[in-house]
């Protein structure tokens, strides 16, 4: 679970980080009150469960109330890689000599938590992470004993944080990763972290992931859950108790599986393609459940064509196929091009049930994916 920028930094001023004045706002009106009530400069921020805001035009600055307007009409209602923008973080401006990073997440080669920092923070930190990795200072921590007061001062040292801020940032990161432990994170980020003329430092930007199989005992955190999905078919999905993960290519990808849903993702990137989403149905893949899943995937307006890879076990290959007939039954006409690929239990079966008229069925999943990313590509030709 994605927190939004607003809910980690309120969990963050909390725990004490300085964070700057901000209120949230879903109207332009509201913007340009809650502005003048904070003081100009401000920042206007999207919130949406999407990096790179800045760079996306999801983010400005506004120095007056002419500009604060112009701001939250530009940002509020917009498409911001796929996410439509309700509501905006309207933010005090930092006005900054610094940008830094400081991160925990955990390292699953080590399989331990790792704490980073950079003096390099701002939008460019992926470049930064992929070109000069030594300019991300890394420490790893033995949950047991937690973060030592020496490891973050080190961390920073390493980093080659500005000296006048370098305790407070050290206190920062130790804060980070108590957050981390405490409130099951699976990542926490502050990036940047500013430094500010007056030698403050300030968390300007907040990610904070949960670990989903731990919100039972973060209630609290759980609460936000529903004002937090962003996305209609995330939100479909977790009622229908799929698991899903929107993505940003254009074909489809159903299967009962995480294995088999990876696997299918795979190939379609082998054989040229780019997966729209990951979605996995799960066992016990029964009609109604097929259907939802195809509902689903019909109505991303991403997604070109698709392909359906079911590996029958406990759910029989004939009772999938029914389901497909079932949900495929309800259109007069398919809206996307459907590829199936079944195997396992009663495969035979279930490949002769399907209609197709409605579906393409292929035998190998190869054949399967090769179909359905070139069905893609021919609708976007
Ligand atoms: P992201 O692009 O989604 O990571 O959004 P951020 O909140 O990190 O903002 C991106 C960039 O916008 C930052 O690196 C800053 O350069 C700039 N920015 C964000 N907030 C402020 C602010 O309060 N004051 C100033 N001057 N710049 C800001
Ligand atoms: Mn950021």
């Amino acid at each position: 679970m994605k927190l939004h920028e607003y809910q980690a930094k309120d969990v963050f001023a909390d725990a004490g980080i300085p964070t700057p004045g901000s209120a949230l706002a879903t109207s332009v009106d509201e913007v340009v009150e809650m502005a003048s009530d904070l003081g100009y400069p401000v920042a206007v921020k999207a919130q949406v469960h999407v990096g790179g805001r800045g760079k996306a035009g999801g983010i400005k600055l506004a120095d007056d109330a002419e500009e604060a307007r112009a701001a939250a009409e530009d940002i509020l209602g917009m498409d911001l890689k796929g996410y439509t923008v309700d509501k905006v973080l309207v933010e005090e401006a930092v006005d900054f000599t610094d940008e830094l990073y400081v991160g925990v997440t955990m390292d699953r080669g080590e399989g331990k938590p790792v704490a980073m920092v950079s003096s390099k923070g701002g939008v460019n930190i992926e470049e930064v992470a992929e070109e000069s990795p030594e300019a991300i200072a890394r420490v790893h921590v033995d949950p047991s004993f937690g973060m030592h007061p020496y490891q973050a001062r080190k961390a920073v040292y390493d980093a080659g944080v500005p000296d006048e801020v370098a305790l407070d940032v050290a206190g920062v990161l130790q804060t980070l990763y108590q957050l981390w432990e405490d409130r099951d994170a699976s990542d926490i980020e502050v990036n940047p972290l500013m430094v500010t003329a007056d030698g403050d430092v300030v968390a300007a930007d907040a990610v904070m992931n949960i670990d989903d199989d731990a919100l039972f005992r973060q209630p609290e955190l759980a609460e936000l859950e529903e004002e937090s999905y962003e996305d209609d078919l995330e939100r479909k999905a977790s009622e229908y108790g799929f698991d899903y993960v929107r993505l940003d290519g254009n074909v489809g990808i159903i299967g009962n599986g995480a294995g088999l849903v990876m696997t299918t993702l795979d190939l379609v990137d082998y054989y040229g393609g780019e997966p729209a989403n990951f979605l996995d149905i799960g066992g016990g893949a029964k009609a109604e459940r097929v259907a939802n899943a195809l509902d689903m995937v019909f109505a991303d307006p991403n997604v070109d064509a698709i392909v359906f890879n079911i590996f029958g076990g406990i759910t029989r290959g004939d009772e999938v196929a029914k389901g497909i007939n079932e949900a495929l039954d309800q259109f007069d006409e398919i809206p996307k091009p459907v590829v199936v690929r079944l195997a396992g239990t009663n495969a035979e079966e279930g490949r002769e049930i399907l209609n197709d008229e409605l579906v393409t069925v292929e035998e190998t999943l190869e054949d399967a994916v090769k179909r359905s990313v070139e069905n893609a590509a021919e609708v976007e030709a």
